[in-house]
């Protein structure tokens, strides 16, 4: 049996502050299990509440980085380390992919080099204060998963299966791999279980009936639930914009994940939402709408209109709004991501307001987004262009060049 494990563990970069490490495994390749570390990943960050990081392993088939479309971005480094790219929705990310001159070829290194590829990107890589770092395995139970099970501490194992799998044969072989290594189980997901019926909504079982959940049971492990086959998750992951799939599947694998433990207790992401009551105050006191930090200090909450890290010309027709959180004559901020939740008259004034948001930028707005944010005491400013993290930064430094006009255009009725 192979010895376990703190002896061989890798300690991870010094700047790193990572509460919970959660590998996710299947026997084989193809089964989805990166397209199910993606959608994780996705779901946690959009929650609002942690700080997300996807560690491709998967070193071999390494498709996490075209999942977020992200397979263009290259790490940056510095005498401390690497650091890894941040997708669309601010998911920070580190692949092998990332780090080849030509991302399209084969990597067809021995395993130990490998495995210590991966290694290196949980020792040398400055991920920072992470709640969560989702690591996509190499499939199967061979050595390079084993080195990696032995290198770096896991907090917890997802194993994912199909209908088409040899299942009881896989669950047996993780699970007598995840205790030789003290490894705890969260539980098993079967992907691709069926499909709807588009015409009819019916559910249709492509490869009869699977029989994941029974062996979950006889195995004694949760049964964290199925992923049908859907397109709409096809293409997205295709065309590299999974960050915008909003169906909540899942949903008892993200609570299992919630529940375990954190390695460290200080560190918690200030929610900034107020309260219903703080609300009313704030409705009430609407142009002197600012927030406390824990110092006593006023705290802004800026929303920049955002499409892919730039400034949206259409303030409601963007991909999303990049949240920045800023103290009172500090120049540091928390980034955060909100996808679009969709364009109806009136609708996404009131909802950044509900987001806690007290000012807004935009390239373009139509006026009547203007007057809803102006009597909820919201700052507007318009005119803006270019990169978000340039903009928030001559914001802060009290230098951004907006035009401010309102934007009479067809295009932004309703806004
Ligand atoms: P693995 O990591 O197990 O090798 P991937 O996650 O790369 O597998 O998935 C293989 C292919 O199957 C990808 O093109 C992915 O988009 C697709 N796929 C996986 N799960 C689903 C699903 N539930 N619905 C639709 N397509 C899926």
């Amino acid at each position: 049996m192979a010895e376990k494990t703190q002896d061989l563990q890798v300690d991870t970069h010094p700047l790193n502050e990572i509460r919970r490490t959660i590998a996710v495994l299947s026997g084989k390749g193809g089964v989805g299990k990166s397209l199910i570390t993606a959608l994780l990943a996705t779901y946690l960050q959009r929650s609002g509440k942690y700080r997300v990081g996807v560690l491709d392993a998967d070193v071999t088939g390494p498709s996490i980085p075209k999942m977020f479309g992200a397979d263009k971005f290259k790490p940056r480094g510095s005498d401390e380390g690497l650091f890894p790219v941040h997708t669309h929705s601010n998911i920070q990310l580190m692949s092998i992919n990332l780090l080849l001159e030509d991302p399209t070829a084969p990597v067809i290194w021995r395993g130990p080099i490998l495995a210590n590829t991966v290694k290196q990107f949980w020792r040398d890589v400055i991920w920072g204060d992470l709640d969560f770092l989702l690591i996509d395995m190499p499939p199967g139970t061979g050595d390079i998963p084993l080195t990696v099970f032995q290198s770096l501490p896991i907090d917890g194992l997802v194993i994912v299966t199909s209908p088409q799998d040899l299942v009881s044969l896989i669950v047996s072989k993780a699970i007598h791999m995840a205790q030789m290594m003290k490894i705890p189980i969260v539980g098993l997901v079967e992907n691709m279980s069926y499909t709807t019926c588009p015409h009819c909504g019916q559910r249709i079982n492509l490869f009869g009936i699977g029989h994941s959940k029974q062996a979950a049971q006889e195995a004694g492990i949760p049964f964290l639930g199925a992923l049908p086959i859907d397109p709409e998750l096809a293409t997205l992951s295709d065309r590299g914009q999974i960050e915008r799939f909003h169906k909540p599947y899942l949903q008892s694998c993200l609570e299992a994940l919630e529940k375990i433990p954190s390695r460290y207790q200080t560190f918690k992401v200030p929610d900034l939402t107020p309260a219903d009551d703080e609300k009313e105050i704030l409705s009430d006191e609407s142009d002197t709408r600012k927030q406390s930090d824990d110092s006593g200090g006023s705290m802004k909450k800026i929303a920049i209109a955002s499409d892919n890290q730039v400034v949206s010309a259409h303030f409601g027709h963007c991909e999303g709004y990049t949240l920045f959180t800023v103290s009172d004559g500090s120049d540091e901020f928390e980034k955060q991501y909100l996808p679009n939740p969709g364009h109806k008259p009136g609708f996404l004034p009131n909802y950044l307001n509900e987001q806690g948001v007290t000012v807004i930028i935009a390239g373009g707005m139509g006026s009547g987004a203007v007057e809803i944010f102006q009597e909820k005491g919201i700052d507007v400013i318009t005119g803006a262009e270019g990169d978000v993290d340039q903009v928030i930064r001559s914001y802060i430094d009290g230098t951004l060049q907006a035009s401010g006009a309102v934007c009479h255009e067809h295009s932004h009725s309703g806004d």
